[in-house]
């Protein structure tokens, strides 16, 4: 079959170009599609939780010593802020310049209210899982992370014993990819459902008011990629951007249509391993973590909104309140969930902490999933990105 010939990613690209074709030609018709798309979301999901498990498991008695498990852990932390803060600062800039809500017509906005936002205090003790086996079936990533460096860490201290205990978690990972290799078989026709749906729902009659706040925010996420991420892999890695762009583009792709890091985590940590050389010790251990506390996209996302939200009600933000931006919008990203939309929930403790009237959400909602497919598709790559950093650093050879 001539088809097999076709690379993966040529598939997956002509399959969104299509559903793009598709769902402006077809529109609300095209909406039949719609279950091949969930299906191939869940399958995604399928496999999150027992290969993030495993290949962490397997990664951290790879590190074997505690120390450097914790110098890794913070170099990531230290990439994950500084990139997330450029990324907001980005996302000011361009709200600043680009005025996406001067002339803004205010529509009758629902009332949101703000969610409760938690404390460090409790953020840190959940950290611990009191029954991993919940952690897993909630899918607490967070959680599963602390427990699968405690086990990894335990079966080397175990000698001997814990051998078996490690070796089956090896084989079991190397399951999952193999697993991930087949679900993303299905991928260009999931892509295609995916992608037809979102355009038959948001034809270009509902996007034309908000085009500013689009250009800015996709503008943004073209930046951080091709300044800060192709920077930082030049000047870390050595290596040249379309290298490392090259490598990631499957997971970008799918982060796109599917709006969500967390589905794209087994994608995202195959085109790391596979086609960026990174380790499994170090990307089994940062891209979960990234995908669940680094989200730059996100973050730059929420710094052009609250301009946006500001100049549509015609109130002005200080140099003050633009600072206390990049500091809440960098906490906030760090507790979005990586699902569609959870940005924007987010969005409202951006707002509340520099004294937006939260109505502004709802003016956002209405575009928000086409800002959510540049975003996520960003987040996924900065976490990419900083993971392969980080094995350089360790001196990995790529
Ligand atoms: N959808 C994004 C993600 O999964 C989170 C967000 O809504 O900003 O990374």
């Amino acid at each position: 079959m001539s088809e097999k010939k076709i690379p993966l990613i040529w598939q997956i690209g002509i399959g969104f170009i299509l559903g793009i074709v598709a769902g402006a030609v077809l529109g609300e018709k095209v909406q039949i599609v719609e279950p091949v798309g969930s299906i191939f979301l869940t399958l995604l999901k399928m496999i999150i939780v027992p290969l993030v498990f495993s290949s962490l498991v397997v990664g951290a008695a790879s590190i074997g010593d505690p120390r450097d498990l914790g110098r890794i852990g913070l170099k990531t932390i230290a990439f994950y802020l500084v990139t997330t803060a450029v990324a907001i600062t980005i996302g000011l800039l361009l709200g600043n310049f680009l005025q996406p809500g001067v002339g803004m017509a205010i529509g009758e906005g629902a009332a949101f209210s703000a969610p409760e936002a938690p404390s460090i205090k409790n953020v840190i003790m959940g950290l611990f899982p009191a029954n991993p086996l919940k952690a897993a079936v909630d899918g607490n990533m967070l959680q599963i992370i602390v427990f699968a460096l405690f086990l990894g860490v335990s079966a080397v201290l175990a000698g001997e014993k814990g051998k078996p205990f490690i070796n089956f978690f090896d084989s079991l990972a190397e399951t999952m990819y193999k697993l991930t290799g087949i679900v993303m078989k299905i991928a260009p026709y999931g892509v295609f459902a995916l992608i037809a749906v979102t355009v038959s729902k948001y034809g270009m009659s509902v996007l034309a008011p908000f085009a500013k706040v689009i250009l800015a925010v996709y503008v943004g996420c073209a930046l951080q990629v091709l300044l800060v991420y192709s920077g930082l892999i030049t000047v870390f890695v050595k290596k040249s951007p379309f290298w490392f762009l090259r490598g990631i583009r499957e997971a970008g792709l799918t982060a796109f249509v599917t709006r969500s890091s967390s589905a794209t985590l087994p994608v995202t940590m195959r085109n790391t391993q596979e086609n960026l050389g990174v380790s499994e010790k170090v990307s089994s251990f940062v891209l979960p973590l990234g995908a669940t506390i680094n989200m730059d996209g996100t973050a730059l996302y929420q710094g052009v909104c609250a301009l946006f939200v500001a100049q549509a009600y015609g109130l002005s933000l200080g140099m003050g309140a633009q600072l206390s931006i990049v500091l809440t919008a960098t906490l906030a990203s760090i507790g979005t969930a990586g699902v569609p939309g959870a940005g924007l929930i987010m969005l409202t403790l951006v707002l509340t902490a520099v004294g937006l009237p939260l109505e502004g959400v709802a003016l956002v909602a209405g575009i928000d999933a086409v800002l959510d497919m540049a975003r996520t598709a960003v987040n996924v790559v900065g976490d990419s990105c900083v993971a392969t950093v980080v094995a350089s650093t360790e001196g990995e050879k790529l």
